[in-house]
């Protein structure tokens, strides 16, 4: 499962262009933050891992 501190690569693009994602919580919702703009968002964990590319 997704470790704080990991960094994750979706396969959408965020509003601000980035698509490296820090995982700040993991659990049944996950807390990201976005690398390139700072923002934080909240994402249901079964929803997170079809967006989640590669491993
Ligand atoms: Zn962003």
């Amino acid at each position: 499962m997704y470790e704080v501190g990991q960094i994750l690569r979706l396969r959408k693009k965020h509003a601000c262009g980035g698509d490296t994602w820090k995982v700040l919580k993991p659990g049944v919702d996950v807390r990201l933050q976005c690398e390139t703009c700072g923002r934080v968002l909240l994402i249901a964990r079964d929803k997170l891992v079809r967006q989640v590319r590669g491993s």
